[in-house]
């Protein structure tokens, strides 16, 4: 059937792998852990050279703790004069030492009990050793583990040579068994032509926080065989190769990326334009000679082409198929990138892409989009291909997808934002019809109240007791203060965004108007109003003298202080200019900032100081009014500064 990646997890299977994931997961332990997928020399054996301690502990340590939290036997082979520096490398690294010396999870060998029992090495004895110690190991625990010093080689004599047979040897013990080795190669105390071998005999190696694939492997069959030269040659062409070809294999792949990146970053093009200039790149890249986005339905086995490259007989937009009767079923399946090179091999010979028309290969992908109609994005050729598709190539094609999901969910969520915006504007402009109608509507009966109160009070204020009298003043207060709210309401309600009464507005001017129409209040507070150098702008000046209004009378209303000061000023940004009203008043409480411009929030009583609640929510439509901002700056008792933004127009 269709290729598809080998994706299957092997963590639970104790090999050189999951050694490589403890790596790979530690934090001290750094650089890229090659992936051991698809290479063929499985080892559950391997070498870490290295040129200082904390290269050693960065390795090893990780890897033991791993064993631990899997449940295995983990055993540490060291010089005695080391021990004390290994145990605090562990408990240094989260180990819990001496509880799992305790239960036996761990134990600390020495090369004397190990490796030189009985006096000196031999590789036989200690080949056994291991099998017995295997063994014990993991009739109790889940699998052994072990890190083993190798110093004493140097020390004790032991020739390299003896040494590799001894490893060959020990890899066998270890082959097949649930348990992994990892041997430390201090390069400072090993000669070069040693160390030379030790790289030779580990299919795996770590060095300076990188673990590698070993180009110089030589299995150990090889290395003690008489037929090691021509080996050795063999594999140094392979490996040349190899080298070359993982080279040019990153250099196409980086320039398909940035390709693909020119394509798909272009802003000046459209979806579909820069769907078709993916659809050429693909072709190329893949040797195939059509792209198509479809629309698919597994479960209801359908599938519509979208968009095609080119003109083609059979693949047009708007043309339905049966899923089942195209490759893309094969992607569908696995919900991911998958390809037919081989038709008739791979049972797609009765499918009617295949019969009637003509498809000999296919990559294709499955995208998943969400909130929409699936799809799958596929190249295909009536060609017959010789090769099968390359991982890499599945690779680039998903990536293709990946843009294509992006772009479909980015266009979907776009739409149901302009939906949302559309409804929000309509409720939006019902409730200002309903607010002015109420507030139109209630202004006669309110009149009507107030002169009745007001005739009440003319004609019968000699029949009235006291507390009738302080009746009809508190009606008479209530009134008035209903006719300001409604008032205020209907000021808000009609404040609409006209952009055809916009024009050039003198902010000097507005100001001046405003401290004329508020004299009486500035007066009576002896307030000190400054105003700075201010623009001249396009916008609605009614509703600017309504929005400087508000905020120069609320900064000296809300304000204890003697004089109240009030500083009015504007400084240009690049899109907008921005004014600031500041005062030394009573100042708001940052976590109710926000409050203060909804309709009728006030954070303080009537009798303390008056007003409606209604203000700052008309200076906030207002300059919404002129796409800008407003939002205030403040602490209570140390003033405030309100900061109000006005987009620029192509008139400022
Ligand atoms: P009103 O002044 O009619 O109450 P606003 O909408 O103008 O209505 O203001 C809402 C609330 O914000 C006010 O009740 C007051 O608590 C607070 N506020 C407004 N401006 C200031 C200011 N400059 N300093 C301190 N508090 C203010």
């Amino acid at each position: 059937m269709s290729q598809r990646s080998d994706r299957s997890d092997q963590s639970d299977v104790l090999s050189l792998d999951s050694g490589l994931e403890a790596l790979r997961q530690s934090s001290e332990f750094r650089g890229p852990v090659e992936s051991l997928e698809g290479h063929g020399h499985s080892n559950d054996h391997f070498a870490l050279v290295y040129e200082s301690e904390a290269e050693q502990f960065a390795a090893a340590i990780p890897f033991l703790r791993q064993g631990l939290e899997r449940g295995e036997k983990c055993m540490y082979v060291v010089e005695e004069e080391d021990r004390d520096e290994v145990l605090a490398a562990m408990r240094e690294r989260g180990i819990d030492v001496d509880a799992r010396l305790e239960s036996g999870a761990l134990a600390l060998e020495s090369v004397e009990n190990t490796y030189l029992k009985g006096g000196s090495f031999s590789i036989d004895e200690m080949t056994d050793r291991y099998a017995d110690i295997i063994e014990e190991a993991t009739a109790e625990y889940e699998a052994f583990r072990l890190v083993a010093e190798t110093g004493w080689i140097v020390e004790d004599d032991v020739t390299i040579e003896e040494f590799m047979e001894y490893e060959s040897k020990v890899n066998d013990v270890f082959d097949g068994e649930d348990a992994i080795a990892l041997c430390l190669y201090d390069r400072r105390h090993f000669p070069a032509e040693g160390i030379c071998d030790v790289v030779r005999v580990h299919p795996h190696l770590i060095h300076d926080n990188t673990v590698c694939h070993n180009f110089y492997y030589t299995p150990p069959e090889e290395f003690c065989g008489p037929a090691k030269p021509d080996h050795e040659v063999d594999r140094m062409l392979g490996t040349l190769q190899e080298r070359t070809e993982a080279k040019t294999e990153l250099s196409d792949q980086k320039r398909f990326l940035q390709r693909l990146n020119e394509v798909t970053s272009d802003p000046d093009k459209s979806f579909e334009a820069k769907l078709q200039a993916l659809f050429e790149l693909g072709c190329e890249q893949f040797d195939l000679d059509l792209g198509a986005l479809n629309r698919v339905d597994p479960d209801a086995d359908h599938l519509e082409v979208e968009h095609v490259s080119g003109d083609h007989d059979y693949f047009q937009p708007g043309v339905e198929l049966e899923l089942s009767e195209t490759y893309c079923q094969a992607a569908a399946d696995i919900e991911e990138a998958a390809s037919v090179s081989d038709p008739t091999e791979e049972e797609f010979d009765e499918i009617t892409v295949y019969e009637d028309y003509g498809v000999e290969a296919y990559l294709g992908t499955y995208v998943p989009v969400e909130g929409e109609a699936d799809r799958t994005l596929a190249f295909v050729t009536s060609r017959p291909r010789t090769e099968p598709f390359s991982e890499q190539e599945r690779t680039s094609l998903e990536l293709m997808g990946q843009w294509v999901k992006y772009e479909l969910e980015h266009q979907q969520y776009q739409r149901e934002l302009e939906q949302t915006v559309a409804k929000l504007k309509q409720s939006n402009d019902r409730l200002k019809q309903f607010a002015y109608a109420a507030s139109h509507d209630l202004q006669e009966p309110l009149r009507m109240v107030s002169s009745y109160l007001q005739l009440l009070e003319n004609r019968y204020a000699d029949d009235l007791d006291e507390q009738a009298q302080e009746y009809i003043d508190f009606a008479v207060d209530g009134a008035n203060r209903m006719r300001a709210m409604v008032g205020d309401l209907l000021s808000f309600s009609r404040v609409e965004r006209a952009d055809n009464e916009f024009g050039p507005v003198d902010c000097d001017a507005v100001l001046e108007r405003v401290l004329a129409d508020h004299q009486m209040q500035i007066e009576e507070r002896n307030a000190e109003i400054s105003v700075g150098s201010l623009p001249t702008v396009s916008a609605d000046g009614e509703q600017l003298e309504q929005l400087f209004a508000n905020l120069v009378s609320n900064a000296v209303k809300y304000n204890e202080n003697a004089p109240p000061r009030v500083e009015i000023d504007a400084e240009e940004r690049p899109d907008c200019w921005e004014f600031t009203v500041a005062d030394n008043g009573i100042g708001i409480d940052p976590d109710r900032a926000d409050q203060i411009f909804e309709v009728f929030k006030r954070l303080h009583h009537d009798e303390q100081y008056p007003g409606t609640g209604i203000g700052l929510s008309l200076c906030q439509e207002i300059v919404e009014n002129h796409d800008g901002d407003i939002w205030v700056d403040s602490e209570p008792g140390n003033g405030s500064t309100f900061h109000v933004t006005l987009a620029k127009r192509a008139a400022d």
